[in-house]
């Protein structure tokens, strides 16, 4: 394993407010790392920090042995970052989009490929706004792909998603992953975290509270005695959801 990213001291400040209150972190390259935390915690922050689109106040952040200080353009080379929706043209379908973006990175895609990729393959000539929820998710990913980063930061990329939409996206980051590829994403779902991340930081009020595995942080808890109030069931409501409506994509 080898640092990708390495985040020391970090701080932020928005005129007297401080969002992010010195933290430090390391990501190891083909991990997933998630940053956790309820809203407010400072992830966007932090992640618009890494992803050169934010200056910070303080601290040291090294992207693939780039310093943000000092490379912030080489730092841009390597990574994939997820574009505001409302910078998708309405008017242009995906295939025309994804020759936009190329061209704005200056990249050479096939958008059949790439679309392809997150599997988006039958919407190519579809506009960006008759997608369903996941199919934006999804080609919202495609387009951080598109320079073929090393890393790519996601900022809660299933938000409002069904759970077949939420499902089909893990596969798709670990499928991203599977091929080398690093990815910071955050997330307020907790059992997306423990299915997707190999470590998680648990961020609040700008400060880590504790940075490790899932189950590395659930053992722990268990060995300081807490339990659950109820005993816990083999199967979750979730689970039925799931049995009862199948894995199948709603939306296509
Ligand atoms: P999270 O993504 O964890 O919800 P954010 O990084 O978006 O948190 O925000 C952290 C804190 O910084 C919040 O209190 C938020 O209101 C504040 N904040 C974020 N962006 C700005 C900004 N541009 N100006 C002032 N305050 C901001
Ligand atoms: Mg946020």
């Amino acid at each position: 394993m080898r640092t990708i990213i390495s985040v020391a001291n970090l701080t932020k400040s928005y005129g007297s407010f401080e969002a992010v209150k010195g933290i430090s972190f390391d990501v190891q390259e083909g991990e997933i790392f998630g940053l956790l935390g309820p809203n407010g915690a400072g992830k966007s922050t932090t992640l618009e920090i890494m992803e050169t689109l934010r200056p910070k106040t303080g601290g040291k952040v090294m992207i693939d042995g780039f310093d943000l200080d000092t490379q912030p353009n080489e730092i841009k080379k390597i990574i994939g970052v997820q574009l505001q929706t409302s910078g998708f043209y309405p008017g242009l379908n995906l295939t025309e989009l994804v020759e936009m973006f190329a061209g704005l990175y200056n990249q050479k895609v096939d958008p059949i490929t790439l679309l392809t990729e997150v599997n988006l393959q039958d919407k190519a000539k579809a506009k960006y706004k008759e997608l369903s929820g996941g199919q934006k998710q999804r080609f919202s990913i495609a387009t951080t792909l598109i320079n073929k980063p090393r890393i790519i930061f996601l900022d809660e990329p299933t938000t409002g998603l069904d759970p077949q939409a939420r499902r089909n996206l893990w596969d798709l980051v670990k499928r991203i992953r599977s091929e080398g590829t690093t990815v910071i994403i955050t997330t307020h779902y907790m059992d997306e975290a423990e299915v997707l991340c190999d470590r998680v930081a648990i961020m609040d009020a700008g400060t880590i509270i504790a940075i490790d595995s899932p189950d590395a942080m659930i053992d722990k808890l268990v060995d300081s005695g807490f339990e659950r109030i109820r005993e816990v069931k083999k199967a979750n409501l979730e689970d039925v959801f799931i049995q009862l409506t199948g894995h199948a994509l709603r939306e296509d």
